[in-house]
């Protein structure tokens, strides 16, 4: 028997790394091989909501691989974002769509497109190699592009990805912009979610030129529900400043119905944040007008003012 390969995506997993995990699973289960999608961290509630739309199981967690371990990563490249022991598995296989900072002694398949979601990728896998979509994956595919492009709001979203949503929402049997609305309606409740998990919901942290600093992202469709809570969330910002020792954080409310961002940003280069949104701080927080895309928007603004 063939080893057992390990697929997963990043921690703090959204839509796109656990649908990515699993329809890449099963891809290559139909080509023969002994893979299982795995999940790094509990799935969100937006995620939740299509995994029991189209009756899909949730993938067990993993904590950690070893050097005895192959493993397919999606919907990240990163070590900082990956499982722990991941720089000393046998990396076999990498699709995804954000920037490439990775590096590995072995070659492997490395499959990266500019497109607005992993799972875009992964539609046109399936075409290439023959297999056919089931529909409990279409919807998990679709799914995904919905969440990573805001339902095609979003910057990042290609007229590809709109394309294969089309072809995914047929064969999900599913009117994609009803089923859009809903299913990031169902991530926007955070109600009973401490400070803590509410700027861990979708975090990642990123270094570059020396500073350290993380940006988090929640979906929102009030604004002020979210900011109500604001010093409470300040606190917790603080904490995980002081913990990380980051230079700062920025925490964004993306209001999904009008694709603008509300922040958050603290720490002792904060001021990045202005200067890469031209924005001031008040009370730590701005408006950022038709920024949504954590990786299109957010971040290259960011990467492009740090001194
Ligand atoms: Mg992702
Ligand atoms: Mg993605
Ligand atoms: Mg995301």
């Amino acid at each position: 028997m063939e080893n057992k390969i390990f697929v997963f995506g990043h921690q703090k997993p959204d839509t796109d790394t656990i649908a990515s995990s699993i329809v890449l699973a099963n891809l290559q289960t139909a080509l023969g091989k002994n893979a299982t999608a795995y999940k790094l961290g509990n799935v969100n509630k937006e995620t939740a909501y299509a995994l029991k739309t189209f009756e899909v199981e949730e993938p067990q967690t993993l904590n950690e691989v070893d050097e005895n371990c192959d493993v397919m990563l999606v919907d990240h490249n990163e070590f900082a974002q990956s499982v722990n022991g991941v720089e000393k598995s046998n990396i076999k296989m990498v699709v995804d769509h954000h920037k490439i900072k990775f590096e590995t002694k072995e070659p492997l398949f490395y499959i990266a497109e500019p497109l607005g979601c992993t799972a875009s990728i992964l539609y046109k896998l399936y075409k290439q190699n023959d297999v056919e979509i089931s529909k409990p994956m279409a919807g998990l595919m679709l799914s995904a592009i919905i969440s990573d492009t805001l339902l095609f709001k979003s910057p990042t979203c290609t007229d590809e990805d709109k394309k294969i949503a089309e072809k995914l929402a047929k064969i999900a049997d599913v009117d994609v912009d009803v089923y859009g609305k809903e299913m990031l309606k169902a991530g926007t409740d955070i109600s009973e979610f401490t400070p803590y998990q509410v700027i861990n919901i979708d975090s990642k942290e990123f270094s570059d030129k020396n500073a350290r600093f993380e940006i988090s992202q929640v979906n929102a469709v009030d604004l002020d529900s979210v900011f109500s809570r604001q010093s409470e969330l300040e606190d917790a910002i603080q904490k995980e400043i002081k913990e990380k020792n980051l230079d700062f954080y920025m925490f964004a409310a993306t209001d999904i119905l009008n694709a603008n961002s509300k922040i958050i940003a603290i720490g002792n280069k904060a001021n990045t944040v202005e200067k890469a949104f031209g924005v001031t701080l008040n009370n730590n927080t701005a408006m950022l007008d038709n920024v949504v895309s954590r990786k299109k928007q957010m971040l290259p603004n960011i990467l492009n003012n740090l001194d």
